[in-house]
C-alpha cells in the first residue's frame, strides 16, 4: 500500500532521512503538503516565500516522476481523506519542535495509530534532537557555550543523496492549484519588491553554500558584522523552509575547517546557535511569547505605540535603525548586526515590549524562524536565556560609526541620490513613504535621553 509523505519544513530531496527511508521501503509514495490553519497564520513575507518554495519543490518532484499534492484544511482531517482516497496505510513526516507543531503532530499520531495506521516522525530539521543534548545532571542547556562544547565533537550523520526516482500510486489523489492559495495575498507591500532578493529551492541553496565555502568563509569571522558587506552565507532563508538541511551545512563547514578555512569554525558555531534556539524552544516553549526569565514579569514595557509605528516604517530619525527597517521591508531580510541594533532601539530607547518587534519581524522576514526570532528578541531585550544584560544599550550612532563607517549601508536605503537606493525602492508602495526622497524625520528621542530612561526603568524594577 502507498505511504503518504507529509512535507512541512523539509522541502528538499537530499539530506532527508524521512524521504530516504520511505524510498528504501519500496512502497509507492504520495508527497503531500497541507495548508493547515497554522500555516495559514504565517506572517505575510514568510507565507509568500513558502509559496515560492512549494512551487520549486513541486517541480523537483515532477522531475522524479512524482507530484506534490496540495490540500487545505486541518491536518488530521486532510490526512484521513488522503489516506482513504489512496488506500495508503501510513503517514511519515519530519519532526518540528515548537509547541503548536508538537501538539498538532501528537494528536495526528494518536488518532492514526488508534485506527491501526502507521504514523512515524523522523529527524532532519536539526543536527541533534533537543532531548539528545543534556547536561551532566540530565537537564537542558540554558547557556550557549556549554551547549556548543557538548555538541561540537559529536558525529553528525552524513547527508543522504537525493533519490533518482520516486514511485507513485496507480491513481493520484486530487490536488489544489498553488496559485489558488494566494500565498502572497497578505504582502500588501507587493511581491515584486522582495522577489529579486530571494534565492529559492534546493539547487540554489546548495549553490549558495558552495559559493560561501569557496570564498567568503575565509573572512567570515571579521566581516560578518558589517551590514554593507555580503559576508555571511544567507542560508537562513533556505534553512527555514528546509530547502537545505543543517547536516549538509555542518559537513560542508567541517570540511572547510579541515582544509584550513579561517572562519569555518565560527560559521559552525553560528549554525549551532540555530540548534540552541530550538533546544530552548523545545524545553521552554514559553520562550515564544513570554519573558523567559520569570523575574521580568511586570516590567513596564510600553504596549504598541506611535513610536513603534515610526520604527516599523523606518522613520525614527536614527539613520542606522531606519536603514535596517527599510532593508527588512523591501528585501525580506535584515543583517544580523542590524537586527540587534533595531531590537535594542525598540526595547530600550523606545521602551516598547519586545513582542511588538517580534511580531513585526514575523510579518516581514522571509527567513522567519520561531525559535531564532524569539531567542534573538529576548536576548536583546535582556529577559531571555543567556541574554545580554539590560544595561547594555546599543548606541545606534556608535554602532554605525563602527560597523558602517563609510555609510554604505545607510546610503543604500536612505540616500535618494544613490542608484542602489533607487533599485531597492522602485516598487515600494508610496503610501508607506519609505522611498529615500522623503525628508529625514527628526529623531524620536535623543539617544542619551532614551538610554537614561531605559536604565531608570530597569533600576526601578530591580529594587
Ligand atoms: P550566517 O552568519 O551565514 O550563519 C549561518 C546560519 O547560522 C544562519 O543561516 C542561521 O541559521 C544560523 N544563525 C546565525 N546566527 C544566528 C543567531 N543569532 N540565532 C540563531 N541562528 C543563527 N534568524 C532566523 O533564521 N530567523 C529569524 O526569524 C531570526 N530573527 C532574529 C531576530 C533578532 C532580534 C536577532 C538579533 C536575530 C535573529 N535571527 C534570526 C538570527 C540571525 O540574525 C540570522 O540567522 C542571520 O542574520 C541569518 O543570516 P545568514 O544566514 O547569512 O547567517
Amino acid at each position: 500500500a502507498p505511504l503518504v509523505l507529509w512535507f512541512r519544513r523539509d522541502l528538499r530531496l537530499g539530506d532527508h532521512p524521512m524521504l530516504a527511508r520511505a524510498v528504501a521501503s519500496g512502497r509507492p509514495l504520495v508527497p503531500l503538503f497541507i495548508l493547515d490553519p497554522e500555516t495559514e497564520a504565517l506572517g505575510a513575507a514568510a507565507k509568500w516565500r513558502l509559496g515560492l518554495s512549494l512551487a520549486d519543490f513541486a517541480r523537483r518532484l515532477e522531475g522524479l516522476g512524482s507530484r506534490l499534492i496540495l490540500r487545505r484544511g486541518p491536518a488530521l482531517a486532510v490526512l484521513e481523506q488522503v489516506l482513504a482516497e489512496t488506500g495508503a496505510m501510513g503517514v511519515h513526516w519530519s519532526r518540528l519542535y515548537d509547541a503548536g507543531s508538537i501538539a498538532r503532530d501528537g494528536a495526528v499520531k494518536a488518532a492514526l495509530r488508534a485506527r491501526g495506521l502507521e504514523a512515524v516522525s523522523h529527524e532532519g530539521f536539526l543536527l541533534h534532537e533537543p532531548w539528545q543534548v543534556a547536561t551532566g545532571q540530565g537537564g537542558f542547556y540554558r547557556v550557549y557555550t556549554p551547549y556548543w562544547n557538548a555538541v561540537k565533537g559529536r558525529d553528525v550523520a552524513a547527508p543522504e543523496p537525493a533519490p533518482k526516482r520516486l514511485s507513485g500510486p496507480a491513481v493520484w489523489p486530487q490536488s489544489d492549484v498553488l496559485a489558488d492559495w494566494q500565498m502572497g495575498a497578505a504582502m500588501r507591500r507587493g511581491a515584486g519588491v522582495c522577489l529579486p532578493f530571494q534565492v529559492v529551492g534546493e539547487d540554489a541553496a546548495q549553490a549558495r553554500l558552495a559559493a560561501f565555502l569557496e570564498t567568503r568563509v575565509q573572512d567570515y569571522k571579521a566581516a560578518r558584522d558589517f551590514p554593507a558587506r555580503d559576508a555571511t552565507s544567507r542560508l537562513s532563508e533556505n534553512l527555514t523552509y528546509g530547502e537545505i538541511g543543517p547536516r549538509s551545512i555542518w559537513h560542508g563547514g567541517w570540511r572547510a575547517m579541515q582544509d584550513g578555512a579561517a572562519g569555518a569554525e565560527h560559521f559552525l558555531k553560528e549554525l549551532v546557535w540555530r540548534e540552541f534556539a530550538w533546544h530552548l524552544m523545545y524545553h521552554t516553549p514559553h520562550m515564544a511569547e513570554a519573558n523567559w526569565r520569570e523575574d521580568w514579569q511586570g516590567f513596564p514595557w510600553r504596549e504598541d505605540n506611535a513610536d513603534a509605528e515610526a520604527w516599523r516604517r523606518g522613520m525614527t530619525g536614527e539613520p542606522f535603525v531606519d536603514a535596517a527597517m527599510r532593508e527588512m521591508y523591501v528585501t525580506g531580510t535584515m543583517h544580523n548586526r542590524a537586527r540587534m541594533i533595531v531590537a535594542s532601539y525598540l526595547t530600550k530607547h523606545l521602551m516598547t515590549d519586545w513582542r511588538v518587534g517580534l511580531r513585526w519581524f514575523a510579518d516581514c522576514l522571509t527567513d522567519w524562524d520561531a525559535a531564532a526570532n524569539a531567542m534573538g528578541w529576548q536576548w536583546v531585550a535582556g529577559c531571555g536565556p543567556d541574554a545580554a544584560p539590560y544595561f547594555r544599550v546599543f548606541n545606534p550612532a556608535g554602532q554605525a560609526e563602527k560597523f558602517d563607517a563609510d555609510g554604505a549601508y545607510r546610503k543604500r536605503f536612505l540616500d535618494p541620490r544613490s542608484p542602489e537606493a533607487r533599485r531597492y525602492f522602485e516598487a515600494v508602495p508610496l503610501s508607506w513613504q519609505l522611498a529615500p526622497d522623503q525628508p529625514a524625520p527628526r529623531p524620536l528621542i535623543a539617544l542619551d535621553r532614551g538610554r537614561e530612561r531605559a536604565l531608570a526603568a530597569y533600576a526601578a524594577r530591580k529594587s
